[in-house]
């Protein structure tokens, strides 16, 4: 892909745009963006204030990269019915 240099969180963004189905913990999104997990963390945690774009929410990663309930962050199109208290508990880990 030739083109001009993404700042990461162009990266995240555009990874999870392009990912319409399903969720990514911020582990999945550091190994496939290749940005670190904490930036990752900061970039998601920022994406989730657009809750008409993102959802982030504690679940088990889609990607089955762990059994633990971690954030997990995806663009808005999934099909997965969106809890309306994931916001409050969100406030609460963050
Ligand atoms: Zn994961």
């Amino acid at each position: 892909m030739a083109g001009a240099q993404s700042t990461n969180p162009e990266k995240v963004y555009a990874f999870l745009k392009t990912q319409e189905s399903r969720g990514y913990c911020d582990d999945c999104i550091e190994k496939r963006t290749g940005v670190d997990r904490h930036e990752v963390n900061t970039i998601a945690s920022t994406l989730a204030l657009f809750p008409r774009e993102f959802t982030r929410s504690p679940q088990t990663c889609p990607q089955g990269c762990s059994s633990r309930v971690k954030l997990v962050t995806a663009s808005k199109w999934p099909l997965r019915a969106i809890r309306p208290q994931a916001a409050s508990e969100l406030q609460c880990l963050y």
